[in-house]
């Protein structure tokens, strides 16, 4: 192990003591319903290439990631297996006009570009009648599914399949994955988004970026973003804030 692979461990030692993350029960995805034979919605959060295919773009990995390619991988399972059993799927794409930004970030899944579209394991999603897209242009996917009339995608969607429990995977941990949880279980709070009780996120479906700080002190003005570091907090402000975190699901 190099020094700062070494000095990564060693955060994540002082991190997770600090701030230690106990995982919920395992969600059982037992035929017929969830746990208590509630109805259970998969939520996926910009899958898509501009966050996940390597080189795709301004915010896809430079090299191959492990956490990410693991995501994608349990992405497509859990999608799979949702749709073979006719399960309600609700996947948000990250997607932008090219004359509007999205400070601080650089431009990034651009209309037309690619980057805004499933990676190549999820694309049969697109035309699965089992599932509900709704492409946004902001991080909060439960801000982006608000339609102009004040009705919401989102909430209607949950309202239709009367889902008591979504389960979340998707990417970034510590922003989009986070702030859809935070704003959903907000509004289940003020009784927006019957009759959705649980916001369910799986650790081992969610991954985020690596920035690690030796490479952002080159660059100036950017924030160091180191992975598991932010994964870990990304996971640990959700709980905070009233979702579960799991780290098993049972098929
Ligand atoms: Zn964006």
């Amino acid at each position: 192990m190099g020094s700062d692979a070494s000095s990564a461990a060693d955060a994540m030692g002082v991190l997770r003591a600090a701030v230690p993350l106990q995982p919920d029960a395992d969600l059982v995805l037992a035929t017929g319903g969830g746990e208590r034979g509630q109805v259970v919605g998969l939520v996926l959060v910009d899958v898509s290439n501009g966050f996940c295919t390597v080189g795709a773009g301004n915010l896809a990995p430079v090299t191959p990631n492990k956490q990410i390619e693991k995501m994608v991988d349990e992405a497509a399972r859990l999608a799979k297996v949702f749709c073979e059993r006719n399960w309600p799927v609700f996947a948000f794409l990250d997607t932008h006009y090219p004359d509007k930004p999205e400070p601080p970030f650089p431009p990034h899944c651009i209309i037309g570009s690619g980057e805004e579209n499933f990676v190549p394991a999820l694309e049969w999603l697109e035309k699965d009648p089992n599932v509900t897209i709704r492409r946004k242009d902001c991080i909060d996917g439960y801000l982006g599914a608000f339609e102009k009339d004040g009705s919401n995608v989102f909430s209607d969607w949950v309202a239709k399949f009367q889902i008591k429990t979504v389960l979340v995977l998707g990417i970034c941990t510590d922003f989009c994955v986070l702030d859809f949880a935070s704003s959903a279980l907000a509004a289940r709070n003020i009784g927006r988004v019957p009759p959705l009780e649980d916001v369910v996120i799986y650790s081992e479906g969610c991954a985020t970026y690596n920035l690690p700080v030796e490479v952002a002190r080159s660059m100036q003005g950017t924030l160091a973003h180191p992975q598991d570091l932010m994964h870990h907090m990304g996971l640990y402000m959700a709980k905070s804030r009233g979702a579960k975190v799991v780290d098993r699901i049972i098929i």
